[in-house]
């Protein structure tokens, strides 16, 4: 008997290996290729997992081998490039590959879902056509129902057959048992490549567009351009540019954007300037919408892909081109699962498949601007606003000359009615939503806690509610202290707060406030950027929902109400994005021809980051972090990696960590400091003990090497049943 084939399969498990199984009973002639998904005997369930080997032995026993019992594509749905990528991020994380495989996948066709949905059909046969066999279905009247309308069309969708004659499945078994019909499936239509009006010329590209693509266009090998440019100063513009030129060589074009329901505007733009439909991928689309989607980009229907982090492993038919807008936001970063960076897997996929890839911001990452003087990308600059109009001018607003009043000092209220009455927009900028960050009791002082963290309740006066913002944990405001009984009051500037007292200082006008409160309801956020957009709003207060990509034409005095906090954050990334969140919301200041200004309340103007900022801009700051991070060894300088652990129990948490520890020592490290186990600086959350290990080498190699050989010993290792951990390699908060 010649030895069997033994099919490799990723499965959706936490575990970092593949599962063999023989090839199904039917089809052994015909093995299933790489890339095909399978439905095999996984435990007691069975599951759809997706072929990546086909090898020759296993060191599974062959008693204990089972079959494959479908194969369900014909064709590999993931094809040799998606594998590759699929791998790499498997390898790069350390994270199981059929996880990683799940994330590539839209959620039906994880389920086992058909990749075209297949339609039915009810055909006559020749012989049906033929003759009519009356005497055949005499004695069955549904059957002769139904012979006669197939007489009637020759044929019917399933679809039509339950509207004229419900329950007509029946019957037609009877008729396709006589050999007079036959029940087809048949593919649905194919995806209508997109089409939209073009509804907008391009501009002739400035000296800086200009160079910009001068050096980028006619490139088609992989490289990587970070276009670094002011908000306002055409990098939109040089995108499309790009693409435009891609698409009309025949190739595919995938742009990665932060957050889709951020970015419509930006969506319409590019359609309206290419004149067609992008194939939107993100999460909130039905599940439908998602598959068809990412079929058109699979078969390459779908000249432009664009989407949100998950879209970077969306398969193309025929890729050119890599665009990644706002390089610099961490939502590029998954923070749950398989941890990938977008941004930094989209340039690992340039490289694979020998593409460009473009990243852009005005706020580049302080990774991607080291990159760029070690000379792997190439740095593009647009140093001035496209449309001619000057970035807007930083101002400090010392709150201990100008002690506010309800959250405002005087200066800012004064600089909000003379940009109001020269018919211009405010946006007020709080990052904090809400009423009060602290309800406290004005007789004991005692604050009210969260049960389930170790943090504060946020008053919500809207709904009455004290709310964790850390585990959602919600309860009715209380009208005494718990612990004194004394009267309580809410402390602090949340939205909510800041939106009334607003309001009584500027009675005359509408106010509108944006957070992720006021705009939960289902169109409310497109309402309310509706009416900032066209002018009929004055007063826009916001979270930072508001700094990212709207352009608000009369918009011309921003105010930040407390950016202090960020002054003094133990992350090694603190003042990077303190700067980065404090420049993209300037960049929405004076976008068209009046200059913008930007208010910044502090307590601590002394503090040498203002002036880094104001004198040097981003550039500055950016260069500033970069020095420290190279005197104290962070990142880009050393290479990291987080062990995450959770547990009801604290002290199996620390156990738990403890052993990984150990565990870690046992490999050759050369070079790579495990520090810890510590506990997260919030240690509980949502009932949960949470704590760490934290990775640190000199490179990529060394660090890769001890989690390559700690995360086997992990998954094997009995105590790790107690807690929750997971490996964050490249992690973006170090607590
Ligand atoms: P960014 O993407 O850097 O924020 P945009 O591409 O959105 O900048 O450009 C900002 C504004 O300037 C847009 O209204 C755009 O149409 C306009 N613009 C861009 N390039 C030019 C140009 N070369 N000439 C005139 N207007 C331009
Ligand atoms: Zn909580």
């Amino acid at each position: 008997m010649s030895r069997e084939p033994i099919l490799r399969v990723a499965i959706n498990a936490p575990l970092s290996r593949l599962f063999d199984y023989l090839p199904p009973a039917d089809g052994a002639n015909s093995l299933p290729r790489p890339g095909c998904r399978l439905l095999v005997p996984f435990g007691r369930r069975r599951q759809t997992g997706v072929l990546l080997e086909v090898a020759k032995t296993s060191d599974v026993p062959a008693a204990r081998l089972k079959r494959v019992q479908k194969v369900l594509d014909p064709e590999p749905i993931l094809r040799e490039p998606d594998l590759r990528l699929i791998r790499f991020a498997s390898d790069y994380y350390h994270h199981p590959i059929g996880e990683v495989v799940g994330c590539a996948l839209p959620a039906p066709l994880r389920q086992g879902k058909p990749l075209h949905e297949s339609r039915q059909r009810l055909k006559l046969t020749a012989d049906g056509a033929h003759a009519v066999p009356a005497e055949a279905v005499r004695r069955a009247p549904r059957q002769s129902a139904l012979l006669e309308l197939l007489q009637r069309d020759g044929s019917l969708a399933a679809e039509e057959l339950d509207r004229l004659l419900p329950g007509w499945r029946q019957p037609a078994r009877g008729l396709v048992a006589k050999g007079v019909a036959e029940l087809v499936e048949e593919l649905g239509p194919p995806p209508a490549a997109g089409s939209a009006q073009k509804t907008a010329t391009a501009p002739v590209p400035n000296p800086d567009q200009a160079a910009a693509l001068e050096a980028l266009s006619g490139r088609r090998d992989f490289h990587v351009a970070l276009l670094d440019g002011i908000t306002g100063s055409g990098k939109t513009e040089v995108y499309l540019s790009l693409i435009q030129e891609t698409i009309a060589l025949g190739r595919q074009v995938l742009v990665l954007v932060p957050e889709i329901g951020l970015t419509p505007q930006f969506v319409g733009r590019l359609e309206g300037r290419l004149g067609l439909a992008a194939a939107v991928l993100h999460s909130s689309l039905p599940d439908s919408v998602r598959l068809a989607t990412w079929r058109a980009a699979r078969s390459g229907a779908a000249p432009l892909v664009l989407g949100t982090r998950s879209a970077v492993f969306a398969p193309m038919q025929n890729p050119g081109l890599i665009v990644v807008d706002e390089e610099h936001d961490g939502s590029y970063k998954q923070q749950e699962g398989l941890r990938y960076s977008a941004r930094d897997l989209a340039i690992a996929r340039g490289k694979q498949l020998d593409i460009p890839v473009v990243l852009g911001s005005a706020t580049p990452s302080i990774e991607s601007l080291s990159r760029c003087r070690e000379g792997a990308y190439r740095r593009l600059t647009l140093p001035a606003r496209a449309g001619g109009a000057a970035p807007p001018l930083l101002r400090l607003v010392d709150l201990n000359r100008h002690p506010p009043t309800e959250g405002l000092a005087r200066p800012v209220v004064e600089a909000m009615r003379r940009h109001i009455d020269e018919g211009g927009q405010v946006l007020v900028f709080l990052n904090r939503r809400g009423y009060a960050p602290t309800l406290i009791c004005r007789s004991c002082s005692a604050v009210a806690e969260c049960r389930r963290c170790d943090a504060r309740m946020t008053v919500h006066a809207r709904s009455g509610r004290l709310m964790c913002h850390h585990c959602g944990a919600a309860r009715p405001l209380d009208d005494s202290c718990a612990a004194c009984g004394g009267p309580v009051a809410p402390l602090g500037q949340g939205t909510e707060r800041l939106e009334d007292t607003l309001q009584q200082r500027f009675p005359d006008f509408a106010i509108t406030r944006i957070d992720s409160d006021s705009t939960r309801a289902r169109g409310a956020m497109d309402q309310a950027l509706a009416a900032a957009i066209s002018g009929q709003t004055r007063i826009m207060v916001g979270t930072q929902i508001l700094s990212k990509g709207h352009h608000f034409p009369d918009l011309t005095l921003v105010v930040v109400i407390n950016a202090d906090q960020g002054l003094f954050s133990t992350d090694f990334r603190g003042t990077e994005r303190l700067a980065q969140g404090l420049i993209q919301v300037a960049g929405r200041a004076g976008r068209e021809s009046r200059q913008g200004e930007v208010l910044i309340q502090t307590a601590f103007a002394a503090h040498p980051f203002w002036h880094e900022l104001l004198t040097g801009g981003y550039e500055r700051v950016a260069a500033m972090a970069l020095e420290e991070r190279e005197d104290a060894a962070w990142p880009p300088f050393s290479r990291l990696a987080l062990l995450r652990a959770s547990s009801t129990r604290r002290a199996d948490t620390h156990r738990f960590l403890e052993i990984a520890r150990e565990l870690a020592d046992d490999s050759p490290q050369d070079g790579t400091r495990v520090l810890g186990p510590v506990a997260a600086p919030m240690e509980r959350r949502a009932g949960r003990y949470r704590g760490q290990l934290l990775f640190q080498s000199r490179t990529r190699r060394a660090l890769h090497r001890v989690l390559a050989s700690l995360r086997p010993k992990l998954e094997e290792e009995p105590f790790a049943r107690r807690v929750r951990w997971s490996i964050d390699v490249d992690p973006l908060e170090l607590f």
